[in-house]
C-alpha cells in the first residue's frame, strides 16, 4: 500500500518557521491528529515540497493553459542554479510574469523552508485546526496532499 503524506507548508515560501514554533505546532498536531507520524523538516533555502503522484498537470494561473512538463522541468532546473530564492517566470503560454510558486498545481504543491508532514493520518483536518495552526506558524500556511 502507498503511504499518504499531508505537508503543511508556509505560503510564504521565504518564511522561516522558528524552533520554538515548530515544537509548539509539533505538539498541537500530535494532540489533534492521528498519524503514523508527524515530523518536521526545514530548510536555509526553499524547497519544492511535490504531491508526489498526485500530480496530474500544470496550469497558467494568468490564462487557464495546460503547461508542458518539459518546459516546467526546464524553469526548475534554471531556479534550482540559484538555490530557488527567484522564482519568476514568463508564461510561455501568454507572456505573462508569474512565480513557479504561483503555478495551478493539480494537485496542488509548492515552495517553503519548512514543512510539517503528517504520515497516514485517520483523521483529516477541519477549518479550525488549520487557522489554529496558522496562529502557532505566524503564518497562512498551504496543505499538500502527497501519495508517495
Ligand atoms: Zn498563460
Amino acid at each position: 500500500m502507498s503511504d499518504y503524506i499531508m505537508k503543511i507548508i508556509p505560503a510564504d515560501f521565504t518564511y522561516f518557521v522558528t524552533g520554538e514554533q515548530a515544537k509548539r505546532t509539533l505538539s498541537f498536531l500530535r494532540a489533534m491528529i492521528k498519524a503514523d507520524d508527524i515530523t518536521f523538516l526545514s530548510s536555509e533555502t526553499p524547497v519544492f515540497v511535490d504531491c508526489g503522484s498526485n500530480l496530474e498537470m500544470i496550469v497558467c494561473p494568468c490564462c487557464g493553459e495546460q503547461l508542458d512538463f518539459g518546459w516546467w522541468g526546464e524553469a526548475m532546473n534554471i531556479a534550482g542554479k540559484e538555490e530557488f530564492k527567484n522564482l519568476s517566470i514568463t508564461m510561455p503560454c501568454c507572456g505573462e510574469k508569474s512565480t513557479l510558486n504561483d503555478l495551478d498545481y493539480e494537485f496542488p504543491c509548492g515552495f517553503a523552508c519548512a514543512e510539517f508532514d503528517i504520515l497516514n493520518p485517520s483523521t483529516d483536518f477541519d477549518s479550525q485546526i488549520l487557522s489554529e495552526v496558522e496562529e502557532l506558524v505566524g503564518c497562512p500556511v498551504r496543505v499538500i496532499r502527497a501519495h508517495v
